[in-house]
This record gives C-alpha cells, sequence and structure tokens, in this order.
C-alpha cells in the first residue's frame, strides 16, 4: 500500500552534525495520492555563520539568512505541516535528524515515519550501485531545477518518486515503502522518544524493569541498532519477548569504540548483576596453577593460587584459569594420572617412596627413581604448556588508545599486567588512573577482552607506554 499522504522535505544545513549545524532552510512538498497540493519552503537564521564551503554548494549566504526567522519562529507551523504524514525525503536519516534536534531544542517532541527515497531506490533499482540524487536525476532524465536549495532538491524527489510510480504495479512499490515504514514493535513500557534519544555509537546499553531493577546490560557498535535488535523479533526470540514486557527504561553510556564497550559492559555486569546477563557473572575469585621451583630453578612442586595473591609485577610461569580451587586441582590431577606424572614429587602427596600412583601403575616412577627427575620436569612442562597464560608482553603499564568513528571522542584504556586500571578521556586526566592506591585483583574478563583485543584490532601507534 502506498500511503494517502505524503510530505516530501529537504533541508539544507550549515554542515552535517545535527547536534552542532543548525537548518538554514526547508522546503517541502506535499502530496495526496498524485497531486501536489503544497508548496512551501523559507530560509532559517541559523544563529551562526554559513561557510564558505555551505555557501559555494546552496547559494544561501550568511546575509540571505541574517533577516530569515529563527527556526523557533517556524516551528509551530512547520510542526503542523507535519504531523500525522509521511516525511519522504533523500537520505531521510540526514534530514529527520536535524529536525528532531531543531524541535528537542524547544522541548517540541517529533515523531513522525520516514521514507527514505535512497533506500527506495536501491530496493527498486538495485541493478545499479549509485543512488545520490544526482545519479537518479541523470538515470530517470528527472526535469530539475534550482538543484542543492530546499524546494529543488524536493521537487527532483518528487519527480524520481512519480517516474518510480509510472514504472512500477502500485503493489511492487506500496510492498517497497511498506517494507520501510514498518517500525519495529516497541516493548509497551517504552516510549518513543526513549528509543530515539539512543545513539548510532558504540557503547552500552542498560535495560530496567520495575523499580529500577536492571534487567539486562548490553554493548554494541551501534547502540541504537542493536536496542531495536531486541525487540524486532530476530534477536534470541525467547529472551527477547521476556525482555520486552518488563523493560520500563533504556539508559545508555557511549564510548569511543568498541574496546571501551567491552570493558565498560564487563565492570557493569560485575557492578549490577542484571537479572538477564548469563555471560560476565560477578567476579569470583579466580585460581591458576604455578611451577614451584628451588633455587637452582629445579621444579619442586604445582601449587594452586589465587590470582589475587599473586603480584603485579610477579614473572611467574601460570598455567589456566579455574573458577574455583577445586577446578583447579581436578584439572591437575587428571594431567598427572594422563601423563603419568608423580603427585608426590609435585608435593601433592605428603610422604616419601613410592607413591600411590606407582602402586596402581600410573606414575611411571620419578618418586623411586624409576624416572629421572629432569624428564619428569619437562614432561611436565609440555603437559601445562596447552594451559599456559599469556605472559604481559609490556615493560609496564600502557594506554591503547581508541578513537571514535565519528571523531569526536577519543579514550585511553590503561592496563597493567592485564588488569584494566582505568579508562581516561583526555591525556590530562591520565595521571589520576595512577593514583589508584589498592592494586586491582585480576580480571579474567579484561584478560580476555584485552587478549583478543591485541591479538586482531589494534595497530601499535595506538599503543601508548609509560614506563
Ligand atoms: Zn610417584
Amino acid at each position: 500500500m502506498i500511503p494517502e499522504r505524503l510530505v516530501f522535505l529537504d533541508l539544507e544545513t550549515t554542515g552535517v552534525n545535527p547536534l552542532h549545524d543548525r537548518i538554514i532552510e526547508v522546503g517541502l512538498c506535499e502530496v495526496v495520492g498524485c497531486e501536489v497540493v503544497e508548496e512551501w519552503s523559507t530560509l532559517v537564521n541559523p544563529r551562526k555563520t554559513v561557510s564558505p564551503y555551505i555557501e559555494s554548494i546552496t547559494g544561501i549566504a550568511s546575509s540571505m539568512v541574517a533577516d530569515a526567522p529563527f527556526f523557533s519562529d517556524i516551528a509551530a507551523e512547520l510542526h503542523a505541516k507535519l504531523a500525522g504524514k509521511v516525511l519522504v525525503a533523500h537520505n531521510a536519516r540526514f534530514d529527520y535528524g536535524f529536525l528532531k534536534s531543531e524541535f528537542r531544542r524547544l522541548d517540541i517532541s517529533f515523531q513522525e515515519k520516514t521514507l527514505c527515497t535512497v533506500k527506495l531506490s536501491r530496493a527498486l533499482y538495485p541493478e545499479h550501485s549509485r543512488h545520490n540524487l544526482d545519479t537518479l536525476i541523470e538515470r530517470h532524465n528527472l526535469n530539475v531545477s534550482n538543484r542543492h536549495r530546499a524546494l529543488g532538491d524536493v521537487r527532483a524527489t518528487w519527480e524520481f518518486f512519480k517516474k518510480a510510480r509510472a514504472e512500477f504495479p502500485a503493489e511492487v512499490l506500496g510492498k517497497a515503502i511498506q517494507k520501510q515504514l514498518k517500525q519495529p514493535s516497541l516493548p509497551p513500557g517504552l516510549s518513543k522518544d526513549q528509543i530515539d534519544a539512543l545513539p548510532h555509537a558504540p557503547g552500552v546499553y542498560l535495560f530496567f524493569g520495575e523499580k529500577d531493577a536492571v534487567l539486562y546490560v548490553g554493548k554494541s557498535k551501534d547502540i541504537r541498532a542493536r536496542v531495536l535488535s531486541h525487540f524486532s523479533g530476530d534477536h534470541r526470540i525467547y529472551k527477547g519477548m521476556r525482555l520486552s514486557q518488563q523493560v520500563r527504561h533504556i539508559d545508555f553510556m557511549e564510548t569511543a569504540g568498541e574496546l571501551g564497550a567491552l570493558l565498560l559492559e564487563a565492570r557493569l555486569v560485575k557492578e549490577l548483576v542484571p537479572i538477564h546477563n548469563r555471560r560476565l557473572r560477578r567476579n569470583r575469585e579466580l585460581f591458576t596453577l604455578c611451577l614451584v621451583a628451588d633455587k637452582q630453578g629445579t621444579v619442586t612442586g604445582v601449587e594452586i593460587v589465587a590470582m589475587d595473591a599473586l603480584g603485579q609485577e610477579d614473572g611467574k610461569s601460570l598455567y589456566g584459569m579455574f573458577r574455583s580451587r577445586r577446578e583447579a586441582g581436578k584439572t591437575l590431577l587428571g594431567i598427572i594420572r594422563e601423563q603419568g606424572l608423580c603427585a608426590r614429587v609435585l608435593g601433592l602427596e605428603k610422604g616419601s617412596g613410592a607413591c600411590f600412583g606407582y602402586q596402581i601403575k600410573k606414575c611411571r616412577g620419578a618418586c623411586v627413581g624409576e624416572e629421572p627427575l629432569a624428564l619428569h620436569q619437562a614432561r611436565l612442562t609440555m603437559a601445562l604448556a596447552q594451559l599456559k597464560m599469556r605472559s604481559w608482553p609490556f615493560k609496564g603499564a600502557v594506554g591503547i588508545r581508541e578513537k571514535s568513528p565519528a571523531g569526536d571522542r577519543t579514550e585511553i584504556h590503561v592496563f597493567d599486567h592485564w588488569r584494566h586500571l582505568g579508562t581516561a578521556t583526555s591525556e590530562k586526566n591520565l595521571w589520576e588512573i595512577f593514583e589508584c592506591p589498592s592494586p586491582l585483583p585480576f580480571d579474567l574478563d579484561s584478560y580476555k577482552i584485552l587478549n583478543r583485543y591485541l591479538d586482531g584490532m589494534v595497530k601499535k601507534a595506538d599503543i601508548l607506554t609509560f614506563f
């Protein structure tokens, strides 16, 4: 179905960022059925200068908008023209974002359905790769004047729509339109404004239920898209449904990039223990296996140690990571049995002489001198090697710099021996992180996150060494 009332709209602006840039011209054209019922346009005083670059594209100079009305002067009239209608624009997200920002500055809530002619062109003419307005004008031989002025571009968009209407059966066009207009169904307890406030930016989002109970903490490179995917039905359906019913409020925190989002998510999950987060639960004490050696370097045993008890400067080789002392012990015993190692030589069995394993023919006899100790040690080291943890590859603390895709946000994540000491948003507050009084406990999540990051995504230039 093709909506009966459409408002074709275009804006000229001082730049591309709806937070800092402002509208300098609005043009619109209302269509009912196949008839244009109104054309309207106005220049807008942006309360800032129009750059020579923008002037060169649009032909709109600062002097032209100096006496134009402010957006606040036209807001009510414009809002009335748009209310309840489907807005059609070329790259609709751009125009919609600017309208939203301008209305938000005036505390006016703005929420209309949008139809993007770039997406429509892509859906109808998939054989073409370019869908910008100039390309469409040329491809469809559209009759256009005043290109890059609001009303000129509105008319071009409308011309394109008419062409598509003539070329495709109504069902095909209607289907392509409805696909865009179909909004993900939002949870009943959530207002659209809350969704609109979500940015297309990396970071962490939090779902709250009744009485501010924390339901879920998640991270994404695109907060808004990920949150919507929770409610669109394709995101692990069962969990999504339960969440949808319970969620009352959404909060978010932007980060510069993915590493920051991962670290923040891991921290918040531990602090808040959300009901629906299964992974990354609260940090319990972690244990590892550690070789004990005498002064000559001969291995005299294996110890199970709590990760927190290890000093950060400890250069010991560590093997494996376990959620409990028992789990560590079980794993170690398994290796001893499997490899025919000696529990007594490794200090796990009291007494002297033949060990219990030797008596049941499991130990190869290191305890009674049948196997040379050096060989026993070599076999032990080899058996443990598969569990060996990566040792800290730097001399001391390092910072990993992360820049946001838009370039407006930089974060420096400081690590020392796999512990995340903190994240600075400027080099100035970097030093505060080092004032941290107590050594942080070892955290398995930070270890895993950083390990994966160092293996893949980080550039050498983004690693700052401090010592
Ligand atoms: Zn033995």
